[in-house]
């Protein structure tokens, strides 16, 4: 049963590759063999704007252009200022640099013991997998390395990673990203969940992968088996805008949930993409309608070219602050910044405190109203009534 959402439809089907056989259509290999992956096939598909077919003449500078068919499917051709086309159809914007951009927004080149495995919290490690994805985001974090497109020449070291690993019994949590993970073919995923699972000291084994969304095909039941085999496997998937969640999606999550794999949503907040509350609130709805439970939102990360993708944090403060106590609390994700230089997540939250004394916690609800809590137990502790004097006021 798919879940009913009284705004609009869960979109669904092959649009403009309705000619294809539907057995070809669901076949991941052929959905990242028939990628949108130049400008001339872009052109193709869709009239780019001037400002768009600058960004796509030069991507293969600076982080590669590629779309799925399945998730090209997504985009309102009509709209210039689609939510789907922002995140991914390159713009002019990504060539000009501001003066706050970094190449390594978040500092992980200076954690990394060894090539592709990131230390940066004493007991997780980020173990990056693979430089591709299945299709591109034009915020992309990692644009240094993923997609190879600049110089950076990134090649995972697994055994070395591994080893890093084994030696370091402070590691209880690993992290595999990329690149995205759900790209390496199974027998390569089941090579690496096994030697991560013998690991004695490696408690929790984590995922993150837009590879549901870009290319929910993936989902298929020879996956699955692989996370059964080797769970419990944690995913952190990444849906931006509610047009995301499709049936395909639903499909693909509902699968992973049945094959025990608990699933978590990183949000990136995108001027014109989310940073409004009606969206976020459509999305992280059909999030846990899918038993998707809303983890991080992401104030973007300062990355070359993102300026035009970047809005202010007043907006993420405010969208938090729109959501806490008016809906569902599962639904809320944790608002962070990753901070610039190597500081890790940072969690921004909308102020609550009013102020702390000696005696109470001031404290301000979503509503604007004042409620106060003290802030210690007295000490002057009087017996409990005996009983049949125990009078509830
Ligand atoms: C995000 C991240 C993690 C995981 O952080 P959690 O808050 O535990 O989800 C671990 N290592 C690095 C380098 C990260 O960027």
């Amino acid at each position: 049963m798919y879940p009913k959402d009284s705004k609009s439809e869960w979109h669904r089907g092959q649009g403009l590759w309705s000619h294809v056989p539907e057995s070809d259509w669901n076949n991941w290999a052929w959905q990242l063999k028939n990628r949108i992956n130049s400008p001339e096939k872009l052109e193709k598909l869709i009239e780019l704007t001037p400002e768009e077919k600058e960004g796509c003449n030069y991507a293969k500078h600076k982080l590669a252009l590629s779309i799925t068919p399945y998730f090209f499917n997504l985009i309102d051709r009509e709209d210039p200022n689609c939510p789907i086309r922002k995140q991914i159809i390159p713009r002019g914007n990504e060539i000009h640099v501001s003066p706050e951009e970094l190449l390594d927004p978040v500092g992980e080149e200076n954690t990394m013991p060894v090539q592709g495995l990131v230390h940066r919290y004493p007991d997780r490690v980020l173990f990056l997998v693979t430089s591709q994805c299945a299709s591109y985001c034009r915020y992309c974090t990692r644009s240094r390395l993923v997609s190879n497109a600049q110089d950076y020449n990134f090649r995972p070291r697994y055994e070395k990673a591994l080893n890093y690993i084994r030696e370091h019994a402070e590691v209880r949590d690993v992290l595999l990203s990329g690149g995205d993970p759900l790209l390496l073919n199974d027998r390569r995923l089941d090579f690496l969940l096994g030697e991560l699972r013998s690991i004695p000291h490696v408690e929790f084994i984590r995922i993150g992968s837009r590879v549901p969304v870009f290319l929910p095909q993936r989902i298929t039941d020879s996956l699955c088996d692989v996370f059964r085999k080797h769970g419990p496997i944690w995913l952190s998937i990444h849906v931006n805008h509610p047009k995301e969640c499709t049936h395909d999606l639903f499909d693909a999550t509902q699968k992973l949930s049945y094959a025990g794999v608990p699933i978590g949503n990183q949000s990136v907040l995108l001027n014109g993409v989310n940073d409004n509350l009606e969206t976020m609130k459509s999305l992280i709805h059909r999030l846990l309608m899918m038993r998707v439970r809303p983890y991080y939102l992401y104030q973007c990360d300062l990355i070359t070219g993102s300026a035009h993708l970047r809005t202010s944090v007043m907006k993420g403060i405010e969208i938090i602050k729109g959501l806490r106590g008016h809906t569902s609390g599962y639904s809320v994700p944790q608002y962070v910044i990753d901070a610039p230089g190597g500081g890790g997540k940072i969690p921004i939250n909308p102020e609550y405190i009013e102020e702390i004394n000696d005696k109470e916690i001031v404290l301000k609800n979503y509503e604007g109203k004042i409620y106060k809590y003290p802030i210690k137990p007295s000490g002057q502790n009087a017996p409990l009534p005996v009983e049949g004097e125990l009078v509830l006021s």
